[in-house]
């Protein structure tokens, strides 16, 4: 697709689209081309090395595509919302709390979005690794809520820091629980 064919569906499905993901307190938001999203074999390593939640996610590895295939996804896309949430928690269950109810929201939003004629709308919420249930039961086959159990950024991949950077939007690492948290999470369109 020629870039100015890309700026004119970007016209017309964005206003449609950006008044939903307002209507579910998503109001900072940007839009980019897929293909821009940084992806890096270092973020699947992170994962597997170094978090304690590897292989207790139903939306986490090993439970997820490859890195390739993550990549090949995006790259399906020629057009995706970038949403970010600055948030602040002191406690960890109100940090929960908010992951849960970004999520749900998040993929409310992708059904308004399909719904609204766009088959291959996605969502990657922006709370983290995915905390509908109270207990998860670490399996994709075995999910107690498959219809809302989406992944986060990281889990397919991206390299945040470098994305969010690329699109103009602050984000460093924390160093101390309580600092403010710049979370992004994606709407892929079309
Ligand atoms: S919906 Fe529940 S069981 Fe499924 S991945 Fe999310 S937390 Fe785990």
């Amino acid at each position: 697709m020629l870039e100015r064919e890309r700026e004119a569906m970007i016209r017309s499905i964005s206003r449609k689209i950006e008044q939903m993901a307002k209507e579910q307190g998503f109001t900072d938001f940007k839009w980019m081309k897929p293909r821009d999203v940084v992806t890096g074999n270092w973020v699947r390593m992170k994962c597997k090395f170094g978090c304690d939640g590897y292989g207790k996610g139903g939306c986490c590895p090993p439970e997820v595509p490859s890195v390739a295939e993550c990549r090949d996804f995006f790259d399906e896309y020629k057009v995706g919302l970038l949403f970010h949430c600055a948030v602040k928690f002191a406690d960890p269950e109100l940090r929960r709390r908010w992951s849960r109810a970004t999520e749900k929201k998040a993929v409310a939003l992708e059904r308004q979005v399909f719904l609204a004629d766009y088959p291959k709308a996605f969502v990657f919420p922006p709370g983290g690794p995915c905390r509908i249930c109270a207990s998860c039961s670490a399996s994709r086959r075995e999910c107690k809520n498959p219809y809302a159990a989406r992944p986060s950024l990281e889990v397919f991949a991206v390299d945040v820091y470098a994305t969010a950077r690329r699109m103009h939007y602050p984000i460093h690492v924390l160093k101390r629980y309580g600092e403010e948290m710049n979370r992004f999470g994606l709407l892929l369109v079309e």
